[in-house]
């Protein structure tokens, strides 16, 4: 039985890495600062560890064979835009020490959540985008605080796997969805927030959109996600590779989705004194499907149709949505 540690696991991907991995099989060890909000763990040992410090590093990753780095001091835009510097901190401390602990305890691969937040901004300030190749990262522009350090971390992946000290693999994840996630408290991303958002209106009602609703996005399924990184993790490609969907839409035209699934019909107010982000963003995923042999295969729409009614339950059972809320099938 192949012994895994998957770090982050009270949230939410690293939370579905830990089922993907018990439903092959393995041995894991979780680790977070805090338990899973929605739902109890699965893995065989959950341990409170704060990933910050370089003891509970070597604790985390003693006697496991593969690392899936997935803890981060991380939220949607308007949280990583007002919190350079503890994300900065935090985040390096956690990857620098995570890193060396999981080589000096002889771990045989490691892998790294790394975002597209390291794309360089003077290529995403038009909504009609050029999806982004691997490639283009440089020369550097990242967002500032949360994408240059993610820039950082990954060039520490590349240092460790070049220097022959421990096999890395990373991902650049493009907004990741799906039940069991954030929604509400400052962290949730657009797809959840819009979902609780449209969840706890009325028919007919507002609904508050953040910026001009034209910057554009792609999304990808937390199914589709926990898949590619454990092919990547079995893959030999150690070079950072885009984990998305390359199906573009506008901020507009997720809200539209939405209320098309729960079956409402709302007025959008836009508010463009919120934080919105870069004007478009995509994936280019000609190189995932060279060194995978795969793509993504939840559509946004099955995706929204599996986590909108999730986020509309939880509302109504904390009594924060209409009781009598129609959810399209
Ligand atoms: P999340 O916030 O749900 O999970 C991250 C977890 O890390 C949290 O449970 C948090 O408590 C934990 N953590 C933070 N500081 C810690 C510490 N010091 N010690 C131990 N645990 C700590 O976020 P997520 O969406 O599941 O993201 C997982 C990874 O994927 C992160 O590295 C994130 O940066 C990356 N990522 C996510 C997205 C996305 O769209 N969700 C996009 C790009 C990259």
């Amino acid at each position: 039985m192949k012994k895994a540690l998957v770090t982050g696991a009270g949230g939410f991907i690293a939370h579905h890495m830990v089922n993907y991995l018990k439903d092959r099989d393995y041995w894991v060890r979780a680790v977070d600062v805090k338990e899973p909000e929605y739902e109890p763990s699965r893995a065989d040992y959950f341990q409170v560890l704060d990933l910050r410090r370089w003891e509970d590093c070597l604790e985390a990753t003693r006697d496991v064979e593969e690392v899936y780095q997935l803890a981060a001091d991380m939220g949607g835009i308007g949280y990583i835009t007002g919190n350079h510097a503890d994300i900065a901190r935090n985040n390096v401390l956690i990857n620098a020490h995570m890193l060396d602990a999981a080589y000096q305890n002889g771990a045989s691969r490691y892998f790294y959540s790394s975002s597209a937040c390291i794309y360089p901004m003077y290529l995403q300030n038009d909504p009609d985008v050029t999806p982004l190749k691997e490639e283009a990262a440089y020369p550097a522009d990242p967002e500032e605080g949360y994408g240059w350090e993610k820039l950082y971390a990954e060039k520490l992946c590349q240092y460790y796997d070049e220097d022959g000290k421990l096999p890395t693999r990373v991902a650049r994840f493009h907004n990741i969805y799906g039940p069991l996630g954030t929604y509400e408290g400052g962290r949730e991303k657009a797809p959840a927030a819009i979902s609780r958002k449209v969840a706890v209106v009325n028919d007919g009602d507002e609904i508050e959109v953040w910026g001009d609703g034209r910057q554009t996005r792609s999304f990808m399924y937390v199914d589709d996600c926990v898949e590619g990184i454990y092919r990547l993790m079995q893959s030999d490609y150690s070079h950072p590779l885009n984990l998305g969907t390359d199906e573009l839409i506008t901020v507009d035209g997720l809200v539209d989705l939405v209320c098309k699934i729960a079956g409402k019909s709302l007025t959008k107010v836009h508010d463009t004194s919120k934080p919105q982000g870069v004007r478009g963003r995509n994936s280019d995923n000609s190189k995932l499907r060279e060194v995978l042999g795969w793509e993504p295969q939840v559509s946004l729409e099955e995706g929204l149709r599996q986590t909108y009614p999730w986020i509309e339950s939880e509302l109504r059972h904390a009594g924060k949505a209409p009781v009598a809320a129609p959810v399209a099938g």
